[in-house]
């Protein structure tokens, strides 16, 4: 490097970080250009063409990176920008309609590399209690939402699996406390055919069995289904509910549930990894009663509330049953107040960034109004797209949307016509989308997460290209 480039690089907005820890000397031109690199990605769009490549063209392209003496930070910058980071997909594009897709605005997204920087650890009040301070506000006022007492608390995850699996370890704790002994036959769990994979995931690290719920016409758990499995299942410690299932974004029967779990002494855990930010809006918010009952619930604001990867919020009505669960004892974490509210004593995490701040800062920055305004507007995309679908001749509408996720298929369609389509349109740059299964067979969905998307734009795409 030269001794120009060097003294430019000294300065990152006229802070000079010669001799801020003198073991890795100065680090000013890897800072200034990472932080130069971030701006300039969040003020650049991307589409949403399919990007992957296989390890051996990436490896090929970028050459080794990791090696004893380095390749310093320009080229390392190079080799992300050129190769690495468009082998990546946009998820926040708003014609990323796939899987379920992230929209976060850039003002979280730019809180990210904040909280990166301040390089807080969040896992007790003792060490990031200004961090942790913040996301508890957020909590709360997700708390709000779910018209839940003072008692409740929670803390942030990297994700809904995370955030499911932590639930159901303080409720089979809460049981084991109740009842006193673990039944004979194992303790069950109670979730419909409609419960996220993470579901399932987690009956199998805690090694619970699972007793299934039918679900009605239209997929949703219902009390009087759910009273019949738990007559007959005197060993189930959770019910695991759903405020918009994954394939179908439909939200169970929750009063009913609520009922149900309440007469059976029973844990209920909502699942609203991506449609709990619908709590937010009013045009659907009589769908969500019956979850000021429950017991746990969590929301991925990665999903639906406009934050960046990886954010999972868990809450719990009464955080006693959680601490008990999850509270960490050793000789070397004795000095750690319990007194505070501590999130590593809530999940199953020990050291953690405090993830909660992008959210924080978006809420902070834009207000919850807008975020209001932001859900609604998605929720009015879906409706519009399903109306259109509805017009269109040559499509059919599957179910009216509970939410944002939209189903629909093209009759005369095979499995093979649909995976070409969908993998034509993401080549093209077009449109992402992936089928999925329902009722036994391959159909499209679509979900709106992000409230620059335009119905009219995906109507035409969809019309235009399945003719
Ligand atoms: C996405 C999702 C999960 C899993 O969340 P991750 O953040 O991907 O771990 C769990 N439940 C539901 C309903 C989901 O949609």
């Amino acid at each position: 490097m030269n001794t120009h480039e060097q003294d430019h690089g000294s300065h990152v907005h006229g802070t000079d970080l010669r001799g801020v820890g003198e073991f890795w000397g100065d680090e000013s031109a890897s800072v200034r250009e990472a932080l130069a690199w971030a701006v300039a990605r969040m003020a650049r769009e991307s589409d949403p063409r399919t990007t992957a490549r296989s390890a051996s063209d990436l490896a090929t392209d970028a050459g080794p990176t990791v090696v004893p003496a380095g390749i310093g930070s320009g080229e390392a910058l190079r080799i992300f920008s050129d190769v690495l980071e468009p082998a990546t997909r946009a998820q926040g594009h708003e014609l990323n309609l796939a899987y379920i897709p992230a929209a976060p605005n850039r003002s979280a997204v730019a809180f990210d590399a904040v909280t990166g920087s301040a390089n807080i650890f969040g896992g007790v009040w003792e060490a990031g209690a200004g961090g942790i301070h913040a996301e508890n506000e957020v909590l709360a006022w997700l708390a709000g939402l779910l018209r839940w007492p003072d008692t409740a608390a929670g803390c942030f995850v990297s994700g809904g699996t995370t955030g499911n699996l932590s639930a159901l370890v303080a409720a089979r704790k809460r049981a084991l406390r109740r009842r006193g002994a673990r039944p004979a036959e194992g303790w069950t769990l109670v979730c419909t055919g409609g419960a996220h994979s993470s579901i399932i995931s987690a009956a199998e690290v805690l090694d619970v069995a699972i007793a299934e719920v039918p679900v009605d016409s239209r997929g949703h758990m219902t009390g009087a289904a759910l009273r019949e499995v738990l007559e007959r299942t005197p060993s189930a410690f959770a019910v695991v509910t759903s405020s918009g299932t994954t394939n179908t974004g439909i939200i169970d029967d929750l009063a009913d549930v609520a009922d149900a779990c309440a007469d059976h002494d029973v844990w209920m855990h909502v699942d609203g990894a991506y449609g709990g930010a619908a709590l937010l809006a009013p045009s659907v918010r009589a769908r969500f009663d019956g979850i000021e009952r429950a017991d746990s619930f969590i929301v991925d604001p990665h999903k639906w509330l406009f934050a960046p990867y990886d954010c999972c919020a868990l809450l719990y009505r009464d955080a006693a049953d959680a601490r008990d669960a999850h509270s960490q004892h050793a000789s070397y974490l004795d000095s750690i107040d319990r007194e505070q509210p501590n999130p590593s004593d809530l999940a199953l995490h020990l050291s953690r960034r405090v993830r909660g701040l992008p959210l924080w800062y978006g809420l902070a920055t834009h207000g919850t109004d807008r975020y209001v305004e932001a859900i609604e507007k998605t929720l009015q995309t879906a409706r519009d797209v399903a109306t259109g679908i509805e017009r269109i001749e040559h499509l059919g509408l599957l179910m009216t949307p509970e939410l944002s996720v939209v189903m629909f298929d093209r009759p005369g369609w095979s499995e093979a016509d649909y995976t070409r389509w969908c993998e034509r349109l993401a080549h093209e740059g077009a449109l992402l989308c992936v089928p999925t299964r329902w009722a036994g067979r391959t159909v499209l969905r679509v979900v709106f997460v992000n409230p620059d998307t335009s119905a009219d734009v995906v109507l035409r795409i969809l019309e235009e290209t399945t003719r």
